[in-house]
């Protein structure tokens, strides 16, 4: 039987977890009624992280594990654990025993249901009031400028169908983002409650600065959905202002020299206007620049996965039916 569903878990300096966390996952899996692989991705520790790993592997025929060379953080090591993945659905979490993976067939009927991604949203959440506090400002933030709207980008307990994860462009700390930047593949994303436990062995990794990292993640992952398929469109955008004004400022001078004003005035106004022409004609070329580079990227991560594609004949195509290969069809998203 092929492996159906992978369970990815990055670790980094988790020794004092690592033995319950693989217990509670087989403890799930004793209900799963298809095969099923854990990947534990060893994320540079300097404890006794990998060896515990190696020494459980041992006895846990379901076990792969994965050691990186250095701390390359969370997301490097969960692409790691991707790119190692046989299943077909891919669910990631935790290390800490925050997540419970007796969640995962919650996760799963969501995805039997036609989901491409089920998101974990930790109603009840463990952490402290400042880090829930900041997180829901994120959380809307993210939701309102990329229109994928969840409570809880940050859990890790996440399914995934492997097509819609593997194919996506992930690096800095963009795993809080999968299912923002998986929508540009026309992946369906839902969320479900999922349970959550204080952190209870080791410490939190993340400290105060998570906060600009996200934020200016928030940027980023805004500009490479929106912009990275029409660069210039954005540079425009930026543009306006400065055509705006040059209008303005244009229309000043030309007041100031016909009606005579004082030449300071007209000065003041020309310089005005050449320099905003100046800013315009700069992201102008920008843009033109950025057209090019994104017209020789490869953008295969943003196409649509053939999951989500459901190809149905055109009913009243009757003489292209009998046909397929020349067949006029149109394409759903179902
Ligand atoms: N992690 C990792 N590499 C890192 C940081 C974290 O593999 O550089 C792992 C960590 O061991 C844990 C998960 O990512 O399994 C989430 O980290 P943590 O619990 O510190 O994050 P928090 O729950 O505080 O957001
Ligand atoms: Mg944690």
């Amino acid at each position: 039987m092929s492996v159906y569903l992978s369970i990815v878990v990055p670790l980094y300096n988790e020794e004092d977890s690592i033995e319950i966390l693989l217990s509670n996952i087989l403890k799930a899996g004793v209900n799963f009624d298809f095969e099923y692989e854990i990947i534990l991705i060893d994320d540079g520790s300097t404890d006794n992280t990998w060896e515990l790993i190696e020494r459980l592997k041992e006895a846990t025929p379901e076990l792969k594990a994965i050691k990186l060379r250095q701390n390359c953080g969370q997301t490097a090591a969960m692409v790691a654990g991707f790119d190692h993945a046989s299943g077909e659905i891919i669910v990631t979490m935790d290390g800490d025993l925050q997540n419970d993976p007796s969640d995962i067939p919650l996760l799963l009927e969501k995805i039997k249901e036609g989901y491409d991604i089920v998101s974990g949203w930790r109603k009840n959440r463990k952490d402290n009031f400042l880090r829930v506090f900041l997180s829901k400002i994120a959380n809307n933030i993210i939701s309102i400028t990329t229109g994928v709207k969840l409570h809880d980008y940050g859990c890790s307990l996440k399914a995934y169908r492997a097509e819609c994860i593997k194919t996506l462009n992930a690096y800095g700390e963009m795993h809080r983002f999968f299912p923002a930047l998986a929508s540009m593949t026309g992946a369906r994303i839902t969320e479900i409650p999922v349970m959550h436990h204080p952190r209870t062995y080791g410490k939190s990794k993340y400290g105060l600065n998570r906060i600009f990292k996200v934020f200016s993640d928030i940027f980023a992952m805004n500009l490479i959905i929106r912009f990275s398929s029409s660069a210039l469109k954005g540079f425009a955008l930026l543009a306006l202002p400065f055509l705006l004004f040059f209008i303005l400022f244009g229309i000043l001078s030309s007041v100031a020299i016909i009606y005579d004003w004082t030449q300071g005035k007209a000065n003041l106004f020309m310089i005005a206007a050449f320099l905003n022409l100046m800013a315009l004609i700069h992201l102008i070329i920008l843009g033109i620049l950025g057209e090019l580079i994104v017209s020789m990227s490869d953008l295969t991560h943003t196409q649509l996965p053939e999951i989500t594609k459901k190809t149905i004949f055109s009913i009243n195509d009757k003489e292209h039916n009998k046909d397929h290969t020349s067949a006029t069809y149109i394409t759903i998203i179902d």
